[in-house]
């Protein structure tokens, strides 16, 4: 049985990266994954499944000419280092190499049993990414292939202009991850039915010394492209409980916090979430998630398996940007949601046509057969309430009331109007 060597794996993969960047080569790194072999276990016993895996342990150290390249470092998931790319092209025929020997050569006791390898792969261009956004990579590659999507290796070895900015601004994302360097601001929800602050939502901030700031959007989308969607999160959610923790004794207000879509199908969400929960001691009903509709309807597949879970723990659930998704009616009936929130472009046009007044309306209207709570944001002006008010919306968050607060200005704000904000001059 080949060990499990993460820690091994992790020191070589520093110092490969760390020699590429002296001598400006370029490093290749695979993650190979047997993804059937839980199956081959369970229908021809773990000690098949154990040979199994020293069996491709073995042939892929004997594909490797040098040492600590080869390492296991999951349940069933071998990486593959490989350092001196000659041309960074080589890692799409040392990735095909790897498919054809451990496709043809994995029989056993006469058997050949049907691995499926799913392979997924990072260039590291003169080892100008550090190891943890290489590795992360990998994973997210990995992870794209075992949904189907074919490897774009093109994309991963030709380095434009705009790909090196990309590439330094994940290596700052990364590292502004790590330094604790990201911040967040609170935007309050205001309850038109009691005229008071019901929630504030959490909205991430990052100011990046000698660029300035970073919109939000672009932070995940860089979380997304270094597969550290989960880690952002994570901290994001921790932030957002510590600030609840901290207000207490000043006000006990929920807050919300943005899901992103890739991570609503993520088994290990509820984890994150509940442990998070109780490291900060706080109600799992003072927490609401936001999570876009595209990604409800993505999750419908699994019957909204993860979702009810998250609901059954108690928090929140909000159906952001609703309007912008393609959902039908009928999901409606099964959505495990407590609240929609209609898109601001919706909110925006609202002034414009009767007909799209008339379409918030009717979105309020069936929002309300199925109990969930109607928000509308990007409130900017009275007339917008107004109107908002007729169609029998119940919460509103806007510049009108107030744009998103730091921590301390958002406590100063609530103290001043006593958690019943009158309406901004505008
Ligand atoms: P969102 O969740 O739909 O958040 C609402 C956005 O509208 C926020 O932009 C907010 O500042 C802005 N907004 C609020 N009121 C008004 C208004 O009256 N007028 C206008 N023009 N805009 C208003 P922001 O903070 O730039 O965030 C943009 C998006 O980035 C968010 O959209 C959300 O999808 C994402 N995002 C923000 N923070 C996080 C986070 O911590 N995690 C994740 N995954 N996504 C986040
Ligand atoms: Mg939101
Ligand atoms: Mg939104």
């Amino acid at each position: 049985m080949v060990v499990l060597d993460r820690a091994g794996f992790i020191a070589a993969l520093d110092i490969a990266v760390t020699q590429a960047r002296g001598a400006g080569d370029d490093l290749g790194l695979l993650l190979i994954d047997l993804s059937n072999l839980r199956l081959i276990n369970h229908r021809h016993g773990y000690g098949i499944g154990d040979l199994l895996l020293a069996e491709a342990g073995r042939q892929l150290l004997a594909t490797s000419k040098l040492p600590d390249t080869v390492f296991r470092i999951g349940g069933h998931t071998f990486a593959f280092i490989l350092p001196q790319l000659n041309t960074p092209a080589f890692i799409a025929l040392a990735m095909n190499r790897v498919q054809r020997l451990l496709d043809g050569a994995l029989y056993i006791d006469e058997e050949i049993l049907p691995v499926q390898l799913r392979i997924g792969l990072a260039v590291n261009l003169q080892g100008r990414h550090s190891p943890l956004v290489t590795l992360a990579r990998a994973e997210a590659s990995l992870a794209q292939v075992k949904q189907g999507n074919a490897l774009e290796i093109d994309a991963m070895i030709g380095e434009d202009d705009d790909a090196r900015e990309d590439t330094a601004f994940e290596q700052h994302f990364s590292e502004a991850l790590y330094d604790n360097a990201f911040d967040l601001h609170f935007q309050p929800k205001v309850d038109l039915r009691t005229g008071r602050v019901c929630s504030a939502e959490a909205l991430l901030r990052w100011h990046l010394p000698g660029h300035g700031a970073v919109s939000p959007e672009r932070v995940v989308q860089l979380a997304e492209a270094s597969g550290q969607t989960y880690e952002l999160t994570r901290w994001v959610v921790n932030r957002a409980l510590r600030a609840m923790r901290e207000w207490r004794d000043t006000v006990a207000l929920p807050v919300a916090v943005n899901i992103p879509a890739g991570l609503v199908n993520s088994p290990d969400l509820a984890n994150m979430l509940s442990g998070a929960l109780s490291i900060w001691g706080v109600e799992p009903s003072m927490l609401t998630l936001e999570v876009t509709e595209g990604a409800v309807i993505e999750d419908k597949e699994a019957g909204f398996n993860n979702l009810l879970h998250l609901r059954e723990l108690g928090m929140g659930l909000s159906i952001d940007d609703f309007g912008t998704g393609y959902s039908s009616l009928s999901y409606f009936e099964h959505i495990p949601a407590t609240e929609i929130k209609i898109d601001q472009s919706f909110v925006r046009r609202i002034l414009g046509d009767s007909r799209d007044r008339a379409l918030v309306g009717i979105i309020v209207d069936i929002a309300h057969l199925f109990d969930f709570a109607v928000v509308a944001e990007g409130v900017e002006d009275n007339q917008t309430l107004q109107y908002l008010r007729e169609l029998g919306c119940d919460i509103v968050q806007g510049y009108l009331y107030s744009r998103p607060l730091p921590e301390d200005e958002l406590l100063a704000w609530l103290q001043q109007c006593d958690g019943r904000p009158g309406i901004a001059a505008n």
